[in-house]
Formats: C-alpha cells, structure tokens, sequence
C-alpha cells in the first residue's frame, strides 16, 4: 500500500526541528520513504489532502497506567497517600482481567483521538492489554507492575517474565515488553536485584516511579540515607536502560547519576499539580543532560490521557518554576512528546519523527478552526494552543486508526457501553452494592 499525504505542514522533529511548508509525506506500507516529495517514480494508491493541516509524529506518552480509565473521576481531590492507599488501591484489589481488557480499550481510544501512537504502561494482566494494542494497531511498551510488600512479589515477577516470553516483538514488532518495579518503596532491595537479573537476562529495560513526593525522598533518607535515585544507582538498577517516572524532588548529585546511568525521566505534569507532589526541575534535569520525556500517569489521578495537555502544562510550569519566560520553549517540549519519548523507549531509529526509513507513525492536526489562525509558528500553535480534538487523522505503521475523527478499528459506540457496565461491576465487586 503506497499513501501520499500531499501539500501539508511538515513538523518533523529531525535533528534540525525543520518545518516544511506545503510538503508532501510519501508511506510505502509501513514505512516513510519521502518528507517534503515523494521519490521517483512513487505511484501512490492513496492521497489524503494536507490543506490546512499540520502533519507530525505521533505523540509517545512514556508514563501510563491505561487501564485505569475505569477509576477516571472516581477519587479526586484528595492528596497522594490517601488517594492510593485508602481509595486507588481497595479498587486496583478487586480488579479482573477483563476491567484491564476494557480499560485499556477506552484507553487506546481516548490515545488515538489525541494523537498519542505509543504508550509505555505499568499494570497488572497485561497480556489483556497486548491483546487491545494488536487489535487496535497502536504501538507499546507493557511492563508488569511489580512489588513484594504484600507477599505477591514472586508471582508478579513470574507473570511479568511471562508476558516478556509471549509477546516482546509481536504484533508486528508493534508490542515489546519491560518490567516495572513499582518504586523503590514498594519493592525490598532483594525483590529489586532479583527483577534486576530478569531484565539482564531478557534484555529489556525498567519502568519505576522515582522521587514522586516528598515524603518517598525523606523517608529513603531516614531508612537508608539515601535518595531514591542513590538507592537504585548504588543497586546497579541504571546498569540496563531506564525509565523513571515523575523524577520530582531530584538533587544535582541525582541529575548526574541518572545522566551517567543513562536514565530517562518521564515527566507528567498533569498528574504531579492535580495531587499536588510538585514540578519536576525538567529545564535542570535537560541541562545536565538527561533525557526528559512526557507522559499522563494514569487517567485516575490525571483525569484524562491528553498529550497536548502535558505539553501545554510542561511549558508553562517551567516558565515559572526557573521564573524564566524563556525556559522549556515549544521545540523543546514538542521534542519531549516525540522523540525524546521515543528514546526513552529505545525506539529513537524507528519511531519520534518524520523522516525517510522510520516506521510511518504520525498524525494530522486539522488547523482551519478558529482558535489555530493565524499560523505564525507551526510549533508554538501545536503546543500553545491546539487541543487533543484537533488532531483529525492518525497512523501507525502506515495503517491508518482514526480518519477524519473516525475510528477504524475500534467501535467506539459499543466501548463507551462496555466501559460503564465493565466499571458497575468492579464497583459491586468492591463495594458490595
Ligand atoms: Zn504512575
């Protein structure tokens, strides 16, 4: 299948952040084989018109739990503790393979809707969730959440390690599998070594939450006087590539052992100011030279999956936390949705932008509304002031999921039905009523 998008707005996030004015993107089958023309001889079985439209890369959201969009605006406004232990946690007890299943599917709607092409997810019952991703023909990274403070550790890691065994590269490469120690909190430094050594041996990278609140990082200091980020470094944990979600209350000495251990922060904005845990130095930690992308968290503590939310709001809190208007500008942000995202997950050489010999990932942003015009700054318009709904068309792998705000591989009637009975259950099932 050879698909032309023609005359559009190119923002290709390459290495020179070039925009490309009434360009044209050439797809043969999975792949981008032209940005700006289409190569020679390249006879296209489909053309979407690019008047009006901006196309980019499809959005990378490094940090989610996607199946808790059954928990969406089920507890608010409390603060963290509370909000995990006394309500997240008694629901996330009474959850069955098929609350994830669906959960994951409203998720995956909701992404594609806002742009969003790859997700990086820690859960439970996971293999419910790989099965949405193929069926749905958006991309992953799954890792099992693990932890071992409740007598569940091994069986956790077991399932974990399984889900590596049958899914990592499937779906068209379009799924691959880490493990997600939840927090150094949450897991004994055994459990740690152990999960450690699984992932050396299935040579696939960690998932975990790092210095989310203040009270994690105190409390790492009082038991071992050490921060999170010296507790995971000390354990050899940045020894296979890393993800640590949130990376809030870091200090330089944590910037330069997460820049040396090759860690990438994952930063959600959204999530850290709606329990109010607070903002992530990101201008620092890019300074020092660690790699900085984005993501929602779940949508329980969010409320929602948006990407171009978490762009907006990264910007703006930066601005004022270095009381710097000049701090964290779009280009850097868009990079943090994309191929920062990208690296994160060692996709970098497959997915992030738009040029020739990546996976066709990308979407379309629709600009003739009011609140996009005029277009001075491509850039600026796609972090300031689009929204989610603006984006009209989306692929992945050069299929496309949503054209012209239409699904086409999810019934998004039926979902939205399944969903509230999915969530009625679970709430009768922990609430006895
Ligand atoms: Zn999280």
């Amino acid at each position: 299948m050879k698909l032309l998008i023609r005359q559009a707005t190119l923002v290709t996030v390459n290495a020179d952040d070039e925009v490309l004015e009434q360009a044209d993107v050439a797809i043969s089958d999975d792949q981008i084989v032209g940005v700006g023309s289409a190569p020679a001889g390249f006879v296209p079985d489909r053309v979407l018109e690019g008047d009006d439209r901006i196309v980019l890369p499809g959005l990378i959201n490094t940090h989610t739990h996607l199946s808790m969009t059954l928990m969406r605006n089920y507890a608010d406004d409390l603060a963290f503790w509370p909000w995990l232990l006394e309500r997240i946690k008694p629901l996330e007890d009474h959850l069955l393979p098929e609350d994830v299943r669906v959960g994951a599917r409203l998720g995956i709607a909701e992404l594609i809707r806002g742009g969003t092409t790859c997700f990086h997810d820690m859960y439970f019952h996971l293999d419910q969730v790989a099965d949405e991703v193929a069926n749905a023909g958006v991309r992953a990274r799954l890792c099992g959440a693990l932890f071992d403070n409740s007598g569940r550790g091994e069986a956790l890691l077991r399932a974990a390690v399984e889900l590596h065994e049958h899914w990592d590269g499937k779906a068209g490469r379009r799924v691959t599998v880490g493990l997600a120690p939840h927090s150094a909190y949450l897991c004994s430094p055994d459990y740690l070594r152990e999960i450690l050594a699984e992932a050396k041996r299935l040579h696939c990278g960690l998932h975990i939450h790092v210095a989310e609140t203040e009270r994690e990082v105190a409390e790492s200091r009082e038991r071992l006087g050490l921060t999170p980020v010296q507790q995971l470094a000390e354990l050899g944990c940045f020894g296979v590539p890393t993800v640590a979600a949130h990376g809030i209350y870091v200090d330089a000495a944590d910037c330069r052992l997460l820049r040396e251990g090759g860690v990438s922060v994952a930063h959600n904005p959204g999530s850290n100011l709606k329990l109010a845990n607070g903002i992530a130095p990101v201008q620092m930690l890019l300074e020092q030279g660690v790699n900085v992308s984005l993501g929602t968290d779940g949508a329980a503590s969010n409320n929602n999956l948006n990407m171009f939310e978490e762009m907006h709001l990264a910007a703006l809190l930066q601005k004022w936390l270095r009381r710097d208007a000049e701090a964290l500008p779009a280009r850097q942000v868009l990079r943090m949705a994309t191929i920062r995202g990208a690296e994160a997950l060692g996709l970098d050489s497959q997915i992030g932008s738009l040029e020739v010999g990546k996976q066709a990932d990308l979407i379309i942003v629709d600009a003739a509304r009011p609140h996009l015009a005029p277009r001075h700054d491509p850039v600026a318009l796609l972090v300031y002031s689009a929204q989610a709904a603006d984006v009209c068309t989306v692929l992945v792998d050069g299929q496309v999921l949503m054209e012209d705000r239409v699904l086409l591989t999810l019934d998004e009637d039926s979902l939205l039905a399944l969903a509230t009975e999915q969530t009625h259950g679970l709430l009768h099932r922990a609430h006895g009523r």
